[in-house]
């Protein structure tokens, strides 16, 4: 297998929004795949009709379009070993399923759900599980049990019948796992006979899975945690499709927990945590519950990437931030680890804010540009872009923009009350007049002309810079924060800057 092209795949189901864990698997897919030149592939597993969800599938790839994780082959993509969607590749699975019946590692079971839900509940009151397979099967109304001719029989008269997996007894499966090392599952105490083949002409996932993996050259299985307990009846079917020289390798990524560090990092928790668990905000077609996405939260898709990557991945030295090309040349499954990794949302704002830093202002203002005009407000670019230069330090998000910096687009209507009285004395109405008829005959508009006009004259009148430059900036801004006063003079304008000193004279004195 060494000098094969390396095929990876990230194979959700559409049954709902993807969830932050999953797009960590599809960028460990796709990185493991880039740094050595492979192939990322995905695939739709939707042979589940159940659990089908309007809209998940378009969620799924709108996520790893907006993450930059962009397959080489998928639905509507192209590729070689199409089609990507299992519903669509229905005619393939049933010959393999017939295959396994005629060797002898599956056989066709007759029980409906119904008589199976009894003996699950006539167990359950014996304080015992059911579990279809060794020890039970033989008693059960599938065709280890009965004639040929009567199976015959039964599906021409069209029985609805599933085909189950025969899981040989006692055997102890041992396989590889790229990141836990050698695991090992004995078929009597851990396996049951799964279901294969569906009584509606389906596959299940267990079939179509591997079917697929080989179908389609899949060199290694990349999946979270929560499959690695399919592995030995995946690595089973293997064999027992005569596959095993082609077997893909696995590695099963570990659990990403909850910021307290217990459990697995839930949809619920982001809600009552207040942080987003998706990547892009999702609307339950069926409740109308709107979970909130990274995207919506003002993350940045690079900020959410590197995240992700150093959930389970370490790079083995100090550096925590990371481009996707830097990844793409460091990755590699040997510095996965096997343990959870605890998310921490405040971790996750952190690198908002270094993305955050890194954009130019003018970048950041064609940013901002559509949350102003949201707001009605619209501005020019160079208004926009003097504004971002003076906040954008104290920002982290494109949303904190206006937060930081909305008085800039629209004048104060009310003034802290704490600073007002803190700062506005009986002759400040007086001085800021006297002011305003100084700054009126500025010619140049700009910081430093402001500045060196108020200083020179302060100085003539002996006043204490900070008893007017205070209610100067309440007059403003409508309180006490904001960057330097004599740029907030600058960007607003000579008109806007008088008017609103006047405005608030006459506001704050009623
Ligand atoms: N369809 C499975 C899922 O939803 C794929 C698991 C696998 O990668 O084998 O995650």
């Amino acid at each position: 297998m060494s000098n094969q092209k390396i095929r990876v795949r990230f194979a959700p189901s559409p049954t709902g929004p993807l969830h932050m864990g999953g797009v960590r698997t599809a960028l460990f897919n796709y990185l493991f795949a880039k740094k050595q030149g492979g192939d990322f592939i995905l695939r739709i597993e939707d042979t589940d009709q159940n659990r089908f969800v309007q809209g998940a599938e378009e969620y799924i790839a709108e996520s790893l379009k907006w993450c930059g994780l962009h397959p080489d082959e998928g639905p509507g993509m192209g590729g070689n070993f199409g089609p990507y969607r299992q519903s669509e590749r229905k005619h393939l699975y049933k010959k393999y399923a017939d295959q396994l019946v005629k060797s002898g590692w599956a056989y066709i079971a007759f029980d409906t759900p119904k008589e199976i839900e009894k003996l699950r509940t006539d167990a359950e009151a014996n304080k015992e599980t059911f579990s279809y397979g060794i020890g039970t099967r033989e008693k059960l109304n599938n065709s280890l049990n009965i004639s040929e001719e009567e199976v015959q029989q039964k599906m021409a008269a069209g029985e609805p019948y599933v085909v189950r997996f025969k899981m040989p007894e006692d055997e102890d499966v041992t396989e590889n796992d790229i990141i836990r090392g050698s695991v090992t599952f004995n078929t009597t105490k851990s396996l049951d006979d799964k279901v294969l083949f569906k009584s509606d002409g389906m596959p299940t996932y267990h079939l179509a899975n591997v079917v697929d993996d080989h179908l389609m050259e899949i060199t290694h299985v990349i999946r979270g945690e929560e499959w690695l307990s399919s592995m030995p009846l995946h690595v089973l079917l293997y064999r027992a499709l005569d596959w095993e020289k082609t077997k893909p390798q696995f590695a099963h990524l570990p659990l990403i927990l909850k910021p307290q560090g217990k459990g697995k990092l839930s949809k619920r928790d982001g809600d009552k945590m207040g942080f987003p668990v998706f990547p892009l905000e999702w609307k339950d077609p069926a409740t109308n519950e709107v979970f909130r996405g990274y995207r919506e939260d003002g993350y940045f898709p690079e900020a959410f990437i590197n995240l992700l990557a150093l959930l389970g991945w370490n790079p083995g030295t100090e550096q925590e931030f990371f481009s996707m090309e830097e990844l793409t040349q460091l990755f590699s499954l040997d510095r996965v680890v096997k343990s959870g990794s605890r998310f921490n949302p405040e971790k996750a704002k952190w690198f908002n804010r270094h993305y955050f830093q890194q954009k130019t202002e003018e970048e950041l203002a064609q940013l901002f540009k559509p949350v102003l005009e949201k707001k009605g407000i619209v501005a020019p670019g160079e208004k926009i872009t003097a504004v971002v230069a003076e906040i954008k330090e104290r920002c982290e998000f494109v949303s904190d923009l206006w937060e930081q910096g909305s008085y800039f687009f629209v004048a104060p209507t009310s003034y802290d009350e704490k600073t007002v009285k803190k700062r506005w004395k009986d002759d400040t109405p007086e001085q800021l007049a006297a002011l305003t008829a100084v700054l009126k005959s500025v010619d140049t508009w700009k910081a430093e002309e402001i500045k060196e006009t108020f200083s020179a004259f302060m100085n003539e009148k002996g006043w204490g810079f900070g008893a007017v430059m205070n209610p100067l900036r309440l007059c403003l801004v409508g309180g006490n924060m904001g960057p330097d006063l004599f740029k907030i003079c600058e960007i607003l304008g000579k008109e806007e800057t008088i008017q609103r000193i006047e405005t608030a004279v006459k506001n704050i004195q009623n």
